[in-house]
């Protein structure tokens, strides 16, 4: 037995989100990513004595918003606490955060695998706090421990957060990867968050801890941070339970530290031993009144919560016949799911739509680098009109290929692609019949292996007929044409 068999990985995230608020968390400064450094700061947010916090309503509507989405319970009462530490990134050297008495708690998200199955993974809690600045390290060896110089960015302190923390339920690296892509999609739903990774507004860390198989206590846990993309979380993971097992394997102690993925060597490094919450002398915020939260709020809140993405899955399914996976795909973003509708409802042929949407336009917008269905030229209703055009035959499904191809790169309708170049199948006999005769002249001994009953040079021939007509004719009727003529 291979010695991973012996083991099973357990697997808790925790996600910290940066809300889409026009300003910060606790004072008026404008909350926006790429400005000058330093220029979106006051006395509040860089922790001067005698500044007070005020605390943005924008952020409690988010988080409650977000807590009701992921399924959780609002707490009717609930508190900010200052988590006390220093870091020259935290000029007050105390984040204002929430300790025991979270906006948000026991909440659950359902993931879809692979092969289709569905696993609810619990979310432990919901919280608000601010963000800190940012330390940027001048340093030639890419070590910090080397910077010559290190600066400082004040823009992002006091720039509201939400923490989602996970209950340790995830057992693989692939289910890792699934619930952040749910946990994205639905913020990106409901539109709290941008959740742009590049820039920061989302990130991750992974606590991932081995055990024997049955065992009924856990594993030491290690806290992974420093992954900017779901691709590296799912390789930190991956690395970090291989080096776990083989630790534990040679009878070595895993250490309960945070160590940080290097993307460039594929490995974690030890940053330094995890602080126990004692450290922190956590104690409830003196400035901010504890937040009382009505029913009428809630249901408010709730009110403005959108179709989810596994509730359009379902919908999908039910309504337009299509497998689950390929719903789940298609929902990940509200705008590729309209686009989808669109076209599935104007061509009346979901699956068709689906396919088409799903295989040659993500392929396509992949290959071309757009990141959003936005920047694709393809209206949906020409796309409908494409498969409108397959569908009464005017066009074949290979020549669909190359109008779909010219359609992609300049956004033209199909029906005047195809006038324009001369696209349109060809139907007629006469034509078809008289391709059929110069090929079947041109290939007299293909012929014969037929009449003789190797059938696999009828394809052959069917491509020869395709290539005279370039590919216009249609391929049924040169197919009955040809084996009428051989016989
Ligand atoms: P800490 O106080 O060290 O931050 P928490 O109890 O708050 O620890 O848990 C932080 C995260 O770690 C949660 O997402 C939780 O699910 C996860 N976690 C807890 N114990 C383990 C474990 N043994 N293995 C993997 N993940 C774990
Ligand atoms: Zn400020
Ligand atoms: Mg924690």
């Amino acid at each position: 037995m291979n010695a991973a068999d012996k083991y099973e990985t357990v697997i808790g995230l925790e996600v910290h989100v940066e809300l889409n608020t026009k300003t910060k968390i606790f004072c008026g400064c404008k909350n926006e990513f790429g400005a000058e450094p330093n220029t979106y700061i006051c006395p509040n947010c860089l922790g001067l004595p005698g500044s007070l916090p005020v605390f943005n309503e924008g952020v409690l509507y988010r988080a409650v918003k977000a807590g009701l989405a992921l399924g959780c319970t609002i707490a009717d009462k609930s508190k900010f606490d200052r988590k006390n530490y220093y870091y020259p990134d935290l000029p007050k050297a105390y984040q204002i955060s929430q300790y025991d008495m979270p906006i948000a708690v026991n909440g659950a998200l359902e993931i879809v695998k692979k092969d289709g199955t569905r696993k609810k993974i619990g979310i432990t809690r919901l919280h608000m706090e601010e963000d800190a600045g940012k330390l940027l390290h001048l340093t030639k060896s890419g070590q910090i421990g080397d910077a010559e110089e290190s600066l400082v960015d004040y823009n992002r302190g006091g720039v509201p957060l939400i923490e989602i923390v996970s209950e340790p339920e995830m057992k693989t690296p692939e289910e890792a990867y699934l619930y952040l892509t749910s946990i994205k999609s639905i913020l990106e739903y409901i539109d709290v968050s941008d959740c742009n990774m590049e820039e920061g507004s989302l990130r991750c860390d992974a606590n991932v801890s081995v055990m024997e198989k049955g065992a009924k206590q856990f594993g030491t846990k290690v806290e992974i941070k420093n992954m900017n993309s779901f691709k590296n979380v799912q390789k930190a993971i991956e690395y970090e339970v291989e080096r776990q097992i083989k630790a534990v394997e040679e009878k070595e102690a895993i250490i309960q530290e945070t160590r940080l993925w290097n993307p460039e060597k594929n490995r974690t490094f030890a940053m330094r031993s995890k602080e126990g919450s004692n450290d922190y002398r956590y104690f409830p915020e003196p400035d901010i009144p504890p937040i009382v939260i009505s029913e009428e709020y809630r249901q408010k809140i709730k009110k403005e919560i959108p179709e989810l993405p596994m509730q359009k899955t379902e919908r999908f399914v039910k309504e337009y016949a299509i497998p689950e996976y390929d719903a789940g795909v298609l929902t990940a973003d509200q705008a590729t799911a309209a686009y989808f509708e669109k076209t599935a409802k104007m061509s009346g042929e979901p699956k068709l739509a689906s396919n088409w949407i799903m295989g040659d336009l993500l392929a396509r917008m992949n290959a071309a680098g757009l990141q959003k269905i936005s920047e694709v030229k393809i209206l949906p209703e020409d796309l409908a009109k494409m498969i409108g055009l397959i569908k009464n035959a005017t066009i074949s499904g290979k020549i669909a290929k190359t109008v779909f191809e010219e359609m992609f790169n300049t956004g033209d309708a199909p029906d005047k692609i195809v006038k324009e170049k001369g696209l349109v199948q060809i139907t007629d006999t006469g034509a078809i019949e008289s391709a059929v005769d110069t090929v079947i002249a041109a290939n007299s001994k293909v012929v014969e292996e037929i009449k003789g009953g190797k059938a696999a040079g009828l394809g052959f021939l069917v491509g020869q007929v395709m290539k005279q007509t370039g590919g216009k004719a249609n391929p049924q009727m040169v197919n009955e044409l040809l084996r009428k003529k051989i016989g």
